[in-house]
């Protein structure tokens, strides 16, 4: 993939990411709806549940948006497309399904280990 197609579809996703993030954190809770009910546990464990799903979409998309940002970053640099870890071109299949990625298969999967 050259890079003026990839710097195109980061943009659109970067686009996106602005826009879920955006509306995720305007959905946060400013004051809580179960308000009017606390007697009811059932609904107070489903809301928090509820809020800490959001709160999980929100925290990866965050990631995912440093992810697309750090590869137009790269872009940039001109070092796209190069894994960050072991300096191998990384497989444009790869960098077809994720244009974000910044590392081979190999090396993201001992990064993803080791956490
Ligand atoms: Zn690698």
């Amino acid at each position: 993939m050259d890079t003026a197609t990839a710097r195109k579809r980061l943009e659109e996703m970067r686009g996106e990411l602005d826009k879920s993030i955006a509306v995720l954190q305007g959905e946060q809770p400013t004051e809580r709806a179960g308000l009017d009910s606390p007697q009811d546990p059932a609904d107070a464990g489903t809301n928090l549940s509820e809020n800490d799903r959001m709160q999980a979409v929100l925290s990866a998309a965050k990631v995912q948006l440093r992810a697309v940002s750090d590869a137009l970053g790269r872009i940039e640099l001109g070092s796209y497309g190069t894994c960050a870890d072991c300096g191998s071109p990384i497989p444009e299949g790869r960098l077809d399904a994720r244009p974000e990625a910044a590392r081979c298969v190999k090396c993201q999967a001992r990064r993803d280990r080791g956490r």
